[in-house]
């Protein structure tokens, strides 16, 4: 840190991102990245617009928050475009919490929330997982605090009903209700139509992990108008142009190949079930999963000795080091041809610690001998 660096963030703790090696000779199945790429028309668009890269994007987003608007029967001030949807939570954050409007998200998921509540100086509650790993949705009813919810939550990939979503926002309606849903492509229900109801709920979406466009950095939030005017006022407050024009472009490509997006995501509810059953004759315990990965732990070996023995063997997974959940590994769905690497690695790695223990064995009984 230098001398230079003021005070209020001497205990910031930012966001530690999956590995990203650069070289991209490991199976990746660490960053809930698409393994596919997006639509075929994707690159020539990106081309295209990156011939009028000397020239601002729109500040506005128009045409792209048109297609949302259109993809989910909104009106495009229903909508704003933000680079990732990270952004768009910071700025949901920033606009409806401070030290007398705090913030509540479950114990365990995602990890960027008190990442933002620190940076923006908002206090935040945490409320605890039941023992499945599921949220306990009455906890949330009657609160009167803002909520942030990821559905399907990170790192379980376990989905809460769109009931219990509704009951959340119905109860606390002088709160803003934010639902995070990275991952609802993969076999959850929306929360979008609520939007129709309720004038408190703020729905945040990404095309970084169904629509393959990571790299974009292209998410969404979305709201009832106001809501969306004041998170408007603090973006251009601080980053006009926050979605440069190749991604705006990408972004609109891969809504229109709607056929595309869907036999991506059911190939990855394929593959998922695919590992699941095979993890599971492995003997392990998978948690059921509507997103695109799978939450898995072993009695066999621990969470972070697994996690090390795989990226030995060029395997990358994800591994949280916090006590509560370091049993576990996070495992992205690739494609069917990843998957079986993984599976085999995660058998070689068994048949080994099954050798290393029989030779321990005999070397025992020969002692005893
Ligand atoms: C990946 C992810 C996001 C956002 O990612 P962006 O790439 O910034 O859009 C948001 N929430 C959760 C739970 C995620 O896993």
């Amino acid at each position: 840190m230098s001398k230079y660096f003021v005070s209020k963030f001497d205990d910031l703790e930012p966001y530690v991102p999956g590995e990203q090696p650069q070289d991209m000779s490991y199976v990746k199945l660490n960053t809930n990245e698409s393994p596919f790429d997006p639509p075929k028309e994707v690159v020539p668009v990106i081309r295209d617009a990156a011939r009028n890269i000397r020239l601002y994007s729109d500040p506005e987003s128009q045409e792209l928050r048109q297609a949302i608007a259109d993809y989910y029967g909104l009106e495009p001030e229903n909508v704003m475009a933000t680079n990732g949807s990270d952004e768009a939570l910071n700025y949901a954050f920033m606009a409806f919490c401070d030290a007398e409007h705090p913030i509540v998200f479950p114990e365990i998921t995602y990890g960027f929330y008190p990442v933002i509540a620190n940076l923006n100086g908002i206090p935040y509650e945490t409320i605890s997982l039941k023992d499945d790993f599921t949220i306990d949705s009455r906890e949330y009813e009657n609160i009167g605090k803002n909520i942030c919810i990821a559905n399907p939550n990170a790192p379980t990939g376990i989905a809460l009903p769109l009931e219990e979503i509704e009951q959340i926002v119905r109860t606390n309606p002088g709160n803003i209700i934010i639902i995070d849903e990275a991952y609802v492509d993969f076999g959850a229900r929306s929360c979008v139509p609520l939007l129709y109801k309720y004038d408190n709920l703020l729905v945040t979406q990404t095309f970084s992990k169904s629509r393959s466009l990571a790299g974009g950095r292209l998410g969404f939030i979305m709201g009832a108008k106001d809501l969306i005017a004041d998170l408007n006022t603090l973006r251009n407050a601080s980053n006009p142009y926050n979605v440069n024009r190749m991604t705006a472009k990408a972004g609109i490509v891969t809504l229109r190949e709607n056929t595309y997006f869907k036999n991506s995501c059911h190939a990855i509810q394929f593959n998922r079930r695919y590992t699941r059953t095979a993890l599971e004759k492995l003997g392990f315990e998978v948690l059921p999963s509507s997103a695109n990965f799978l939450f898995v732990r072993s009695d066999r070996i621990g969470g972070e000795e697994l996690y090390l023995a795989l990226k030995e063997r060029g395997v990358l997974v994800r591994h949280f080091s916090d006590p509560k959940i370091s049993d576990w590994n996070r495992v992205t769905i690739g494609t069917k041809v990843q998957m079986d690497i993984f599976l085999q690695k995660v058998e070689e790695i068994f048949k080994k610690q099954d050798e290393e223990r029989a030779a321990e064995e005999a070397h025992k009984a020969r002692r005893i001998r």
